[in-house]
């Protein structure tokens, strides 16, 4: 059976192609993060190597193996542990020289690249040589969450495979029908994992993830009713964190989108579609002291300070800008 959750058009049609044995040789997965990108590459590994009559049947030795990460033909390739930002070269030449080897124990070798476009451009040109010439039984599995990123070369060579954020609702009941969490919970956390069903499952099992949200929105909440001068001393704070982790600014942007977007919900009177719910009343009377322009025009200032971050602006100047644009709250 496959793990995957509500991703049915992917699965139908993979299994499809498993029947005709018309499998390609490189998949392009993309979809956002915790979408269960990983969860479909595992699957499709385990189909390929199933010794049961239902693959992927999860129960045979195979499927066992690929699921706890110990079968020799499945390898995963990622960043690795030395804190390097990219995919290396190195590792693309190990599987270009490993998959030239028949498989050990399966059928099918299985190279699945997590991040694919971490890739450094030497790595992608090694990786495309081998795609050109794709090897028999050899299956390639790229995860992305941003295809476009990729170079078009190697992007060709695969067939591209979308998994789309699920409804909140499929969340909801996953999460509580399959994972035991209770109704309300499972409710603010289908919201908040916007249709990554992965981030909620962490989250409902590590109470940190939505304590850090509640430090976050705390910070957030400051800088909103905030004087200028506080609004600044958040800055160097910012600032570090980008310095060690521009991910991690971004969750914090994403968060800071979030509730933003909540107030134009609030004002245009869609409430009942916010995403932070266990804070409506907040959001309800935060959203009088705006104007829609005014709400609209953060809303486009968190998205530019993100877009420049990503085009290496500097970022304490960047940070600056965001905390000017944010209109007085009412009483601030
Ligand atoms: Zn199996």
């Amino acid at each position: 059976m496959w793990q995957v959750v509500g991703q049915s058009r992917v699965v139908s049609l993979l299994q499809r192609s498993l029947e005709r044995g018309s499998i390609a040789h490189a998949y392009l997965v993309v979809g956002p993060p915790h979408v269960g990108k990983m969860t479909l590459a595992l699957n499709l590994a385990q189909a390929l190597n199933c010794q049961g009559d239902d693959p992927p049947c999860g129960l045979c030795d195979s499927c066992q193996k690929i699921a706890s990460g110990k079968h020799a033909d499945v390898q995963i390739i990622g960043l690795d542990s030395n804190n390097s930002a990219e995919i290396s070269i190195d590792q693309i030449r190990q599987v270009q020289h490993s998959s030239n080897l028949p498989p050990f124990e399966g059928r099918y070798k299985v190279f699945i690249i997590d991040g694919a476009e971490l890739m450094s451009t030497e790595a992608a040109n090694c990786l495309l040589k081998t795609l050109e010439e794709p090897a028999a039984g050899v299956i390639f599995i790229l995860l992305t969450t941003s295809g476009g990123v990729l170079p078009a070369t190697v992007v060709s060579r695969c067939q591209r495979l979308e998994l789309p954020p699920l409804a909140a609702s499929e969340v909801e009941d996953v999460l509580s029908q399959r994972w035991g969490v209770e109704r309300q919970r499972a409710g603010l956390l289908a919201r908040l994992c916007h249709g990554c069903l992965g981030w909620a499952i962490l989250a409902a099992s590590d109470e940190r993830l939505l304590e850090l949200r509640a430090e976050r929105l705390e910070g957030l909440l400051d800088i909103i009713g905030g004087s200028y001068t506080v609004r600044f001393a958040y800055v160097p704070q910012l600032v570090a964190w980008f310095g060690q982790s521009r991910g991690l600014v971004q969750e914090i942007l994403d968060l800071w989108l979030d509730w933003w977007r909540d107030l134009l919900l609030v004002k245009l009177g869609s409430g009942s579609t916010i995403t932070n719910i266990d804070h409506q009343s907040t959001l309800v009377d935060m959203a009088r002291g705006y104007r829609l322009e005014q709400i609209r025009a953060v809303i486009n200032g968190i998205q530019a300070t993100g877009e420049q971050l990503r085009q290496n602006a500097n970022p304490r100047l960047a940070f600056e800008v965001l905390m000017l644009s944010i209109p007085p709250g009412r009483g601030g």
